[in-house]
């Protein structure tokens, strides 16, 4: 594994320790990378509690979302949201799928979100996506391609979509980014339904979000954030093995999903359709 990868790797896995922390993720929602080297491809944790999720277990999925290598893990059903963005968005490089309760009122009533502070603009425009439009009655999770497809397509060239009656999904050009966006956006959602319950709303100028949406996004800000968010990680106890050790773990974690080969494609299939 190259050093870049396995940074990328602990990168994706403190990522998901961030959101949990923050409270956008709990038991359910996911986060994605798209691969460094290879951009037909993407790593995401296997089927549990982000929180929870080591390095040992991220996969490598194709755009279609099948595993790169045969696995016994059990799979996110709603991995396709991550496979059909980055397939229809080449300039996406990660994705993070959520039910933050900050943001679910939005999703149930149609409210639009609008930026009501200026770390909030990096939401941008946030579409709707409502499945039962083209699915009708489902189990609301986005489990087919072509419901990714779908969603991928409500997102359209925006960086945030709302799902009606089930949560949102995120877009970054880098996973800094897009923890930056999925944080301050929940944040903003929050913001917004108490300045409402005040009586009135005063949102950014759309000039005002432009401006401070392509602030924010510098690497300047993007890394001060990270960097207060991994603190609040390692206070929690949450930090994850560094990036070497963890690609140390990630080269043990491989000969037992080799072992485990032959009797394995077809059941994660099948596995994967079942849970969440
Ligand atoms: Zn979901």
């Amino acid at each position: 594994m190259s050093d870049q990868i396995a940074d990328t790797l602990h990168e994706l896995i403190v990522a998901t320790r961030i959101l949990a922390n923050e409270k956008v993720l709990d038991a359910f929602g996911h986060v994605s990378v798209r691969h460094p080297h290879d951009p037909q491809r993407y790593f995401i944790p296997r089927h549990r509690a982000p929180e929870l999720a080591e390095i040992s277990d991220l996969v490598e999925l194709t755009l279609d979302s099948e595993p790169v290598r045969p696995t016994e893990f059990r799979l996110y059903s709603e991995k396709v949201i991550h496979g059909e963005i980055y397939k229809a968005r080449p300039d996406v490089s990660a994705v993070c799928h959520h039910h933050a309760h900050t943001v679910l009122p939005f999703a149930i009533s149609g409210q639009q979100i609008v930026p009501v502070f200026h770390l909030g603009a990096v939401v941008g425009h946030v579409p709707f996506w409502d499945q039962r439009d083209e699915f009708g009655d489902t189990n609301m999770l986005v489990v087919k391609p072509e419901e990714g497809a779908s969603l991928a397509r409500a997102l359209g060239p925006h960086w945030m979509v709302l799902m009606r009656r089930h949560g949102a999904t995120v877009a970054g050009t880098s996973i800094r980014e897009l923890i930056f966006r999925t944080v301050f956006g929940s944040d903003n959602c929050k913001l917004l339904a108490q300045a409402m319950a005040l009586g009135h709303v005063d949102s950014l100028s759309p000039g005002e979000a432009k401006l401070t949406s392509a602030h924010q996004q510098r690497p300047p800000s993007t890394n001060r954030a990270w960097d207060y968010w991994v603190r609040q990680v390692e206070k929690a106890g949450l930090m994850p093995a560094k990036a070497s050790t963890g690609g140390r773990g990630q080269k043990r974690a491989a000969p037992a999903k080799r072992r485990a080969a032959p009797k394995s494609s077809k059941k994660v299939a099948v596995k994967a359709r079942k849970h969440r």
